[in-house]
């Protein structure tokens, strides 16, 4: 079973209005609500695959309550910590081909929850032959918190991806024990080694080769259309994809974990692991829906995706 945990979880509205006036009344008719947060689309990606998949982390309130709905209605197990705050709504306005956003910072946690959320996090461990860490911490929480998860995931012997940014992956990547998986991309890359990172093969190989990544398995540096640089051991690979038609691209990147942890739990050949990956992200952005995949496109798409090591 494929854990995937999502700390700081959402309910996704979104208002297409047309003609957006600021300060004046705007009607909006065809409102959509969805349970969002990185770690949720992960499950539904991982769900559509077909792969046995609990969702976890921690809610609270009515929003809360929307959010195991909208996964009961997709068939998805989930088994969260509850909190007695509410859980957050984030908003996009989408406007005149623009997209305005409200994010709700969401609950402060305490010291006590957080403790709380580990210990069902290391039971759940015992089930789970792979786990997915995505999106950012809720405040109240150590920033070295996904530290300790990789940590308890290494001593039960659970490999553990994790697809966050800022200094949450920070203290996750400066410490001894390193996470099994990781997925950068371009900008959070750069913000992390603090440099400008432009895409040539030979600048990204370099940067990889930092002492800052060893010991980690498998780094997925998503590049949007252009695919992907990896390294896997001391491997490089630049993996290429075909050009699609686009509908919406929020949540590629949330659809490549999705399609590595399914991969990886299905103990594939580095090819295919890499291939299945850009497969789930692409077909994301071929739908409206975050976090939705057409599972019909995958093989076709599949046979388009090029892996190259890089010497
Ligand atoms: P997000 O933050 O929206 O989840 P991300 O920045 O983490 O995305 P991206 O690098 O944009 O991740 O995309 C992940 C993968 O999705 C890419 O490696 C690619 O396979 C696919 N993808 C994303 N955008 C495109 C695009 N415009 N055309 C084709 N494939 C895309």
């Amino acid at each position: 079973m494929i854990l995937a945990v999502t700390m700081n979880p959402s309910v996704d509205i979104s208002y297409p209005i047309q003609d957006f006036k600021l300060d004046q009344v705007n009607r909006v008719e065809h409102v959509r609500k969805t349970a969002g947060g990185k770690g949720l689309n992960v499950a539904r990606v991982i769900k559509q695959m077909g792969e046995d998949v609990l969702a976890t982390g921690l809610l609270g309130g009515a929003i809360g309550d929307f959010i195991i709905q909208e996964l009961m209605k997709s068939e998805i197990k989930h088994d969260f910590f509850r909190i007695n705050q509410e859980s957050r709504n984030c908003i996009a306005i989408l406007h005149d081909g623009q997209q305005t956003e409200i994010l709700e910072s969401g609950p402060t946690l305490s010291m006590e929850e957080g403790e709380a959320f580990l210990e069902k996090y290391r039971e759940q461990l015992s089930e789970a032959s792979i786990v997915t860490i995505s999106g950012s911490l809720p405040k109240g929480l150590d920033c070295g918190y996904y530290r300790q998860m990789v940590e308890m995931g290494r001593e039960k012997g659970v490999p553990v991806i994790v697809d966050t940014s800022g200094e949450a992956l920070r203290q996750v990547l400066f410490h001894q024990v390193k996470p099994f998986a990781i997925k950068p991309n371009i900008d959070e890359l750069s913000q992390l080694l603090n440099v400008k990172v432009e895409g040539s093969i030979s600048s990204l190989k370099h940067l990889l080769s930092n002492e800052l990544f060893q010991g980690i398995e498998w780094i997925v540096v998503s590049m949007g259309r252009d695919g992907a640089f990896v390294k896997h051991g001391e491997e490089y690979y630049r993996v290429t994809i075909p050009r699609i038609d686009v509908v919406n691209p929020v949540g590629s990147g949330d659809a490549t974990v999705a399609g590595l942890a399914v991969a990886l739990n299905r103990k594939q050949t580095v090819q295919d692991v890499l291939k299945t990956a850009m497969t789930t992200g692409m077909l994301n952005t071929m739908e409206a829906g975050t976090g939705y995949i057409n599972l019909a496109k995958f093989g076709q798409l599949l046979e388009l995706v090029k892996v190259k090591k890089v010497d």
